[in-house]
């Protein structure tokens, strides 16, 4: 059973004690509903350090939308008995005062070009709050290694981005997108799509997939096109953006001969929640 702690007084008092015997930590942040994804950087978390924290804590000030962080799924007696069986050692779950103390000041940082586009341009705000909470859950548990999911390509890139800025000592690790059978990328606010929704949201993954056969014979303009076309062949699926970028930049290509990998990223609108997925295509 994970030791569960509500205040960062505790989780620290456990947490020197570990360092004082030369106990290696690693982090995995999440928002709770935890799912087998998040699970996974658990376990990658456990092989590779000493002691696992995993903190549950849905962020007020990354939510750029009330209805949004209202309806995000919390149910953290099911998540602590889950953690339990991925190897997890403390299960971190502060208050909102916890966290913000001195009320939500925002972390003053600057990230370019990297939060300008895709979730940057369509959350705005967005990264701003999601950093800021990021850079106190690693004051608070100073671990050697923190482990972050791919399938928020843009996020990793922006944190990996703010430890190199602000010379942060942890090493940020970028974990591989669990997906459920269908191809679906796993997400917490996958539960909250209806059946006919659910249904249809596999079309996101297999769109992105069906590009790379058409990279060779197609502009990058053209191969955006197709793939929105497949995926909005569902009714109950709207595409927010689809973007093909340069995985170090974030910054959208024109031409295939810019990148040998270049990262696709997409969210989708549903009338129900809002999906992101990213996939790599080749190039060459
Ligand atoms: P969240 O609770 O959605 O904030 O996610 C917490 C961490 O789990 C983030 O680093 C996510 O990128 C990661 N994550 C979410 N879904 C998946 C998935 N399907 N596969 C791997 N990692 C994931």
């Amino acid at each position: 059973m994970p030791i569960p702690f509500a205040t960062v007084i505790d989780l620290q008092a456990a947490l020197n004690k570990d360092r004082i015997d030369g106990k290696k930590i690693g982090f995995v942040p999440t928002m709770g509903a935890l799912h087998a994804g998040h699970l996974s950087l658990i376990a990658r978390a456990a092989e590779e350090n000493d002691v696992v924290v995993c903190s549950i804590f849905v962020n007020p000030t990354q939510f750029n939308n009330a209805s949004d962080l209202e309806k995000y799924p919390r149910m953290p007696d099911a998540d602590i008995h889950l953690l339990k069986q991925a190897g997890c050692d403390y299960a971190f779950l502060p208050s909102v005062d916890e966290i913000y103390p001195n009320g939500k000041q925002l972390l003053d940082i600057d990230f370019g070009a990297l939060e300008k586009v895709m979730e940057g341009e369509f959350r705005p705000g967005h990264f701003k709050g999601m950093a800021t909470v990021v850079n106190r859950l690693f004051e608070i548990v100073n671990p050697e290694k923190a482990y972050f999911g791919k399938k928020d390509f843009q996020q990793l890139a922006i944190v990996k981005n703010m430890v190199k800025q602000l010379r942060l000592p942890v090493n940020v690790i970028g974990c591989d997108t669990l997906r459920q059978d269908d191809g679906l990328a796993m997400s917490s606010r996958n539960m909250l799509l209806t059946p006919p929704q659910r249904k249809a949201a596999p079309l996101i993954y297999k769109g992105m997939m069906t590009a790379q056969e058409f990279i060779p014979f197609h502009t990058v303009e053209a191969v955006k096109e197709l793939v929105i076309r497949y995926i909005q062949q569902s009714p109950l699926l709207k595409v927010e953006y689809f973007e093909i970028v340069n995985p170090e930049t974030l910054q959208p290509i024109q031409n295939w001969s810019e990148c040998k990998e270049v990262q696709a990223c997409i969210a989708v609108l549903t009338e129900g929640p809002r999906l992101i997925d990213n996939v790599t295509y080749f190039t060459i």
